[in-house]
């Protein structure tokens, strides 16, 4: 099977595809995404087929809509909190958790009783979405593990003959996947950092609670609230190895440890300093620069075959930092050298 490659003309073409059980990677804000029909299950366990995904590992719902929670019959009920957030974050980088009807398939939800729902503001993903006729379930569109993909070019790499289509909505804005809270039970809890900050959300709601997954690896043997979280992730080939210290410290350190197979993933400002291959972030402390680019950064490193060590900074857990800090210290499991 050939992947057609769409542009944004042809957005029908993606929503038949859609509409006949077939899988699209569509582009939104946060990362291109791989699509199918959310009420339709055995066209949603075909991407769990063409990433490799774990079925234990549940979906996002994705509406253009927030009416189209009840239109669609997906939640047992709204709570304020939702509605509060839904005012201030929607449509954009943010996936709320409620507890789920019997209208969302099982590989949906992968066995569990809550539904994941985000209204994404990216104007393709709205338009195929609505053409479609249905809420779409998209995961990434990375191949399982891998850095989740923010061109139809990296979804391309990962996916070409996997799936039906991919649709070019040019680079996403954001480049980290959604934040993810839970409203499910008790108080709200951030399973996942993302491009709405866990500040922004103590603004609306007050007390808002952070996932320990979020920071830390998981004990042996325990349950995650997102079992997303305890897969690796996110990881390039190379060894990502983080560094703690000042950014004179960082740049001693890679220089000590020079060589044809390292590489650093810096910033901007250490670029005239550095005697190794570099991939920068961008400007230092430029935290939505440095999402935007992170997974494309990571993607880069595999792409030069001769590089076998990634020398990068633990980054801060300000802002949307703390979804960049997430992300990488799962690249590196959890490896950080304190400088
Ligand atoms: P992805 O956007 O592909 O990285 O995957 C969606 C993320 O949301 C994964 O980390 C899932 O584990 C998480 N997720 C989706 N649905 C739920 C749910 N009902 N409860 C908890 N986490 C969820
Ligand atoms: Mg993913």
């Amino acid at each position: 099977m050939k992947t057609l490659v769409l542009d944004e003309k042809q957005i029908d073409i993606a929503a038949d595809i859609l509409k006949n059980g077939g899988v699209v990677g569509i582009p939104t804000e946060t990362v291109y995404g791989l699509a199918a029909d959310a009420l339709n299950g055995a066209a949603v366990a075909k991407i769990f087929r063409a990433k490799g995904r774990p079925m234990d590992n549940p979906l996002i719902v994705h509406i253009a809509d927030f009416s189209d929670i009840r239109r669609f019959d997906l939640v047992r009920e709204i709570p304020e909190s939702a509605e509060a957030l839904a005012k201030a974050f929607w449509p954009g980088p943010l996936t709320m958790i409620f507890k789920r009807t019997d209208a969302v398939p099982s590989e949906v939800s992968a066995g569990l009783d809550t539904v994941a729902i985000r209204f994404p503001s990216h104007p393709v993903a709205q338009a195929v979405i609505r053409a479609a006729g249905t809420p779409l379930a998209a995961p990434s569109a990375n191949l399982s593990g891998s850095p989740s993909p923010t061109t139809a070019r990296h979804v391309l790499n990962d996916m070409d003959g996997r799936i039906d289509a991919v649709l070019d909505g040019g680079a996403s804005a954001v480049g980290v996947e959604s934040t993810v809270i839970t409203l499910a039970a008790g108080t709200p809890r951030v399973l996942r950092p993302g491009g709405v900050t866990v500040e922004m959300l103590r603004e609306v709601l007050g007390e808002v609670d952070v996932d320990d997954a979020v920071l830390h690896q998981l004990a042996e043997g325990a349950e995650a609230a997102s079992p997303g979280m305890k897969y690796k992730h996110y990881a390039p080939k190379a060894n990502v190895i983080l560094l703690k210290g000042s950014d004179r410290a960082y740049i001693d350190y890679v220089n000590a440890h020079a060589g044809d197979d390292v590489c650093a993933l810096c910033c901007d400002e250490d670029l005239l300093d550095l005697k190794v291959k570099t991939v920068s972030l961008g400007r230092r402390g430029d935290y939505l620069t440095h999402a935007r680019h992170l997974f494309d950064c990571l993607r880069r490193m595999d792409e030069n075959k001769t590089v076998r060590t990634v020398y990068s900074r633990l980054p801060s857990t300000e802002g949307v930092g703390l979804a960049v800090y997430n992300r990488l210290i799962r690249a590196a499991g959890f490896e950080v050298i304190e400088l």
